[in-house]
């Protein structure tokens, strides 16, 4: 398998927990599909692709902040770079067939590694530059077999939250440390939980690179993580990447259904294979370690497990929908519009319910996935404003427009996932 996006095995319960979030994306216009466009391709809706952007948009600022560097890399690439890498010796099966292209052949890429690896190559480097976090939001692909594809779950084309950091040994262990830390405040921020951490080692088969050395101390370097965290964990030989070993995030559907959704791992493979070199501060040319990250894998899969775990009722900064305002009558449709209007000045996403779409009771309910539901009636209307009802039934008194919209705008910007305060209380 390759950087960040393992294939599951499927179980007797695959299928109800797929319904589920292909049911939720089709009902709540996030995604679909279409024979024509062909199967394991999804295309995202302007609801859906709203929850992505701001998901791409996190993630780009978390790595930012930690120090990553973003780059952007074609989605194919010669057969030659795969053949370099190992994917084509260990990995075909699970690739595009090759296309011919001018006497050379290209291929849809299983990976972004080998496009990385050879960027690092392209710039001399020395043990300064070190950490170097290479980070992408970037296609990849995978010919699974059209039976087991559907929804966001099984695709041929994967958006992947990836990163390579290209480090000296000594920095493996704290790097490792750093994106689980990362990986931890992502999970906050999204309102999810792991179910466990895996530690994925190789087991029998011809399918992991030979090279029981380099194994041994990526094994070590990944259990000594591990252990430091304090997290629980286990051991399961089989669910390695061909070139190193792996620490799986693991998250849980409601259906019981396990997938990897994050991953830590330490690859010697492939430096050594593009023959990768950073400067020492002894004069002398050295080897750096490869480690391979993914906060969130893939983006069709964290945003399928979103659904399911939230129901569709995305944390604040996810709803496609922030704010909802609810005039009251015809009369407040100028307040409700200005309220809009106001939104979107402060990047708030809002929309109106008009009266003409039924009574109170039946807009409120229709926006019942939306965090805040303003209602506007002719006394507010007057005052400037809002009688704020929360997603989860709290009803707040009528307080300034501009205080609400202040409140919702910071707890959205912090991504925090209370929806008004965290003791429960409407303010
Ligand atoms: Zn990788």
């Amino acid at each position: 398998m390759s950087c960040g996006h393992s294939p599951d095995t499927a179980n007797p319960r695959e299928e109800t927990a797929m319904h589920d979030h292909r049911r939720l994306g089709r009902e709540l216009d996030l995604f679909d599909t279409d024979p024509l466009i062909g199967a394991g391709l999804p295309y995202w809706l302007p609801d859906g692709a709203t929850v992505r952007h701001a998901l791409e948009e996190y993630i780009r600022a978390a790595e930012r902040r930690a120090g990553y560097r973003h780059v952007y890399s074609p989605v194919l690439g010669k057969r030659e770079l795969y053949e370099i890498s190992g994917h084509w010796s260990h990995y075909s099966d699970d690739m595009f067939p090759p296309m011919d292209l001018g006497g050379e052949q290209v291929v849809l890429r299983p990976s972004l590694c080998p496009h990385h690896a050879v960027i690092f190559r392209s710039r001399a480097h020395s043990y300064r530059d070190l950490p170097l976090r290479m980070a992408e939001l970037g296609a990849m692909y995978r010919s699974e077999l059209s039976g087991v594809l559907g929804g966001l779950t099984r695709v041929r084309a994967i958006q992947l939250n990836d990163a390579h950091i290209f480090c000296t040994l000594d920095q493996v262990a704290e790097e490792a440390r750093a994106a689980l830390g990362m990986i931890a405040d992502a999970y906050r921020a999204l309102g999810i939980t792991a179910a466990r951490h895996r530690l994925s080692l190789p087991g029998p088969g011809g399918k992991y690179v030979a090279a029981p050395e380099m194994w041994r101390r990526s094994v070590a370097l990944l259990t000594r993580v591990l252990d430091d965290s304090g997290l629980p964990y286990e051991a399961v030989e089989g669910e390695a990447a061909f070139y190193g070993p792996k620490i799986d995030v693991q998250v849980v559907d409601p259906a019981g259904r396990e997938s990897t959704l994050s991953t830590v791992q330490v690859d010697f493979h492939q430096p050594e294979r593009f023959d990768l070199d950073y400067m020492g501060a002894d004069g002398a040319k050295h080897r750096p370690v490869m480690i391979h990250r993914s906060i969130i894998g893939s983006v069709e899969r964290a945003v399928a497990h979103l659904i399911e775990a939230h129901g569709g009722a995305f944390p604040a900064w996810l709803a496609p929908v922030q704010l909802v305002a609810l005039p009251i009558s015809a009369n407040e449709l100028p307040t409700a519009q200005a309220l809009v209007a106001r939104c979107a000045d402060l990047g708030l996403r809002a929309e109106i319910a008009e009266p003409e779409r039924g009574t109170l009771g039946a807009r409120i309910r229709e926006a019942r996935l939306v965090p805040y539901q303003a209602v506007i009636g002719a006394k507010e209307a007057v005052n400037d404003h809002i009688a704020l009802r929360l997603r989860d039934g709290r009803r707040l008194d009528p307080q300034p427009a501009g205080d609400i919209l202040t409140r919702i705008r910071a707890l959205v910007a912090a991504h925090d996932t209370a929806l008004w305060d965290h003791d429960g209380e409407a303010a």
